[in-house]
């Protein structure tokens, strides 16, 4: 039998806080808690001042809910609030004030039955975009999310590839397509519906109707959240989309040498012209990891994206290393956060998912200064 959120809170009802000495769940500070098939996800919300020391208690809430039984996996953040806390609740009154970075996803009315709408974009091709779109979706969906891709990048539609999906989506009235399935994550891409070494010229109209139905034409159901893996760059198609799309927000990757060319900047001033919340940056192979000695070499000057996103006010989400094992799996259609789930690279895929996925549902975020997250 699957765990349930019950099971969890009864679990951690037997964790203590060590500095309060009641339970963590009396305490009020356990939000956000997702449980879907054996995945199990939760916030843990303390005192910003405390949050450095206590990663042994997030630690130990994971081990309390790692030995229930039928649990595949566990993600417990620290989170960090400034105001004062009010109960216990799980989503924030939509009349209390946001703080700058807790973002209310917007209706979508092609996709009611979807919650929130995140656009991965970048400033410039080959920088790992649809890798990045493609193992952040399946981490969100290890997490305990249901998660949809739309492969927006119909420039050149990677999506089936890197799912390891292939054939034609169904119709049963000749209208509404059904979705593509595989690792538990539903894909509709125009990969599907042309062959992949076809060229094809997309004007801005046609570029917003394919759009519009790959939306509205699909039948999405009910999601937690829709990936939509952009096309690169910052040009009017990109601009048009973000704009028709009710994106909740965008996660911008790019390299460090994208970073230096400020390609990534371009990405961000686009969001922010159309008044779509940037939910951070990611670096993507951001140093060489040596597969023979493990020796890290930092060959393109790493931390720029770091240095670049305080200097824009924007999130720093992660660093991904340049890897033949991440190039290999999502080249192969198994990416790495499925493939091997046990691997750093995978966590930090999770842990990224987890802090996109905090900032947009506003499960916790509201009333607060931006969260901290603390990963191990
Ligand atoms: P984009 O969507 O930005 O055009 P892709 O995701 O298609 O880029 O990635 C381009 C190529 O780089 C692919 O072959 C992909 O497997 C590889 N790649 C992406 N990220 C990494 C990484 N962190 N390490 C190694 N190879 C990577």
């Amino acid at each position: 039998m699957p765990v349930t959120e019950k099971q969890v809170l009864d679990a951690l009802a037997a964790v203590r806080d060590p500095d309060k000495g009641q339970d963590i769940v009396s305490l009020g500070m356990v939000s956000g808690v997702v449980v879907r098939d054996g995945n199990v996800g939760f916030a843990i919300e303390v005192e910003p001042e405390r949050g450095p020391r206590l990663e042994p208690l997030r630690k130990a809430a994971e081990a309390a809910i790692e030995a229930l039984p039928d649990v595949v996996s566990v993600t417990a953040v620290l989170t960090a609030e400034t105001g004062a806390r009010a109960g216990a609740s799980v989503r924030p009154a939509a009349t209390q004030s946001a703080a700058p970075q807790s973002v209310a996803p917007p209706h979508n009315a092609l996709t009611p039955g979807v919650r929130a709408i995140i656009a991965v974009a970048s400033g410039k091709g080959g920088v790992g975009k649809s890798t990045v779109a493609a193992n952040l979706a399946l981490a969100m969906h290890a997490n305990g999310l249901s998660v949809g891709v739309l492969d927006a990048d119909i420039y050149g539609p990677s999506m089936p590839r890197m799912l390891g999906m292939s054939g034609r989506p169904s119709s049963a009235d000749g209208k509404i397509l059904q979705p593509m399935q595989n690792y538990g994550v539903k894909c509709m891409s125009v990969g599907f519906l042309v062959p992949e070494d076809t060229a094809m010229i997309w004007r801005g109209p046609m570029v917003m109707s394919a759009l519009q139905q790959m939306l509205r034409d699909v039948d999405w159901g009910e999601l937690d959240v829709l990936i939509v893996d952009m096309p690169p760059g910052t040009g009017d198609a990109q601009l048009t989309m973000a704009q028709q799309v009710s994106l909740a927000g965008a996660v911008i990757v790019s390299t460090p040498q994208d970073i230096a060319l400020l390609d990534a900047r371009r990405g961000l001033t686009m969001f922010n012209k159309v008044n779509v919340p940037v939910l951070g940056i990611i670096e993507n192979m951001s140093y060489f990891l040596c597969p023979h000695c493990g020796e890290r070499s930092d060959i393109f000057s790493h931390g720029g994206a770091q240095r670049e996103a305080q200097k824009l006010g924007t999130e720093f989400l992660g660093e991904v290393p340049l890897d033949l094992a991440i190039r290999e799996t999502s080249d192969d259609g198994r990416p790495i956060t499925m493939s091997m789930p046990g691997s750093p690279y995978a966590r930090t895929f999770r842990d990224i998912a987890a802090r996109v996925w905090d900032k947009v549902s506003g499960e916790g975020s509201a009333r607060r200064a931006p969260p901290r997250i603390v990963i191990e």
